[in-house]
């Protein structure tokens, strides 16, 4: 008999079994119907028959803007992303919370609600320079054992507009953040050459990946999805490369979409999702394109709303995308979990023997039921620790 740890007793799999999963040095060594009772020595915590599920993997946040911890602030950006870029500057330097305690207080209602993977965007700026990135970078030290951080560096104000930005993103790869992204080149920039090439080229430098902001409507930002495969294609770059938003893909015609789907789907081109605006995605993942998930802004200058419950941004975009049966409310848990392991190239991900014991309970019966009500978590473990209980990040 394997030796393990512990054991978590009673715990009903997504398929409907009543098993119990055994962990051993932080991974799953066991699962398996009345594991636990033929174990003689090991601990068994009874989890009630409660739904066991893999920990959530949040593909798209914005850990420096947010204002979790700080007491209520009105949204006070106007009505375009411009002044939403430029109300940034004029209120995140001034907050009395650094951008290390903010990014914490997030990180922390995060694992609260079983998100044990996330990748966030950092602002890069010539304002700003490194600085927002040194705050994100201390906070995912600060919880290294609570959840996984990926960063990318984000230059939230432009590239080519800013010149010295491309040269902050390179510090920034070298300076601890895991990929680099970019924004709207033609919107923005007006100089979409300049900057796919300046940042695929810090991502050939670096060996590192890339996850770009798109939101750019209609053809104009087709235009860039193109550009944007043509160079993953040439740089071998294929499964290290995101869109994100690319409200576009459901802005134009039905065909222009389903050619654009495949060419990303050609290229190793994912796209991340939250689901917003009045446009509907086009069939992405039936094409073979890799769709994942992100809460984006969580009460931040960008947004009042958010709560940084994955199953709540699942129910959401299945909501919106009109999901009713179980198998549609099935693929909303998928872009929240298993499709966002395979794009943050989170190895071992599931409730499975040899897969780190990254965990949550919930009282549901099934996945959607998780989905639909998204009752508080139970327990959220990591590396087989409990990190959260009943809703409530737990303290060390
Ligand atoms: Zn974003």
């Amino acid at each position: 008999m394997t030796e393990v740890d512990a054991f978590l007793a009673n715990c009903r799999l997504a398929d409907g079994r009543l098993i119990d999963i055994g962990i051993s040095g932080g991974r799953i060594a066991v699962v398996g119907e009345g594991a636990a009772s033929r174990s003689n020595s090991a601990p068994a915590q009874d989890i009630g028959g409660d739904l066991v599920l893999p920990g959530l993997v949040d593909g798209h946040m914005h850990l420096d803007k947010t204002l979790t911890g700080l007491p209520w602030m009105s949204h006070a950006a106007g009505p375009t992303r411009m002044s939403r870029i430029e109300t940034d500057k004029t209120i995140l330097p001034h907050l009395p919370l650094s951008t290390e305690e903010r990014a914490g207080n997030l990180i922390r209602e995060c694992v609260a609600r079983g998100t044990t993977h996330l990748r966030t965007h950092v602002d890069i700026d010539l304002e700003s320079g490194l600085a927002k990135l040194d705050g994100v970078v201390a906070a995912r030290e600060r919880y290294r054992d609570r959840v996984t951080v990926q960063i990318v560096a984000f230059p939230q104000s432009g590239v080519m507009r800013c010149p010295g930005v491309l040269d902050l993103l390179d510090a920034a790869v070298r300076n601890g953040a895991d990929l680099v992204s970019g924004i709207d080149p033609l919107e923005i920039d007006r100089d979409p050459k300049g900057q796919l090439d300046g940042i695929f080229g810090i991502a050939e430098r670096h060996g590192v990946g890339l996850d770009i902001h798109l939101h750019e409507p209609g053809e104009m930002g087709l235009f860039n999805v193109q550009e944007i495969c043509a160079r993953t294609k040439a740089f071998g770059l294929g499964g290290k490369v995101t869109i994100s938003h690319g409200f576009c893909l459901g802005g134009i015609t039905e065909s222009k979409a389903a050619k654009a789907a495949e060419t990303m789907a050609d290229a190793g081109v994912a796209l991340v999702t939250h689901g917003a605006g009045g446009l509907i995605m086009p069939p992405l993942r039936a094409a073979g394109v890799l769709v994942f998930a992100g809460n984006d802004d969580i009460r931040d200058t960008w947004s009042p709303y958010g709560t940084a419950d994955l199953l709540e941004r699942a129910a959401i975009i299945g909501w919106k995308g009109d999901f009713r049966r179980d198998a549609e409310v099935e693929v909303a848990f998928d872009l929240i979990s298993a499709a966002g392991a395979q794009a943050l190239g989170i190895g071992n991900y599931g409730v499975t023997v040899g897969a780190a014991a990254d965990l949550l309970t919930i009282a549901a019966s099934c996945v959607p039921e998780a989905v639909a009500a998204h009752p508080p978590r139970k327990l959220v473990f990591f590396g087989g620790n409990v990190v959260a209980r009943d809703g409530w990040f737990r303290s060390r």
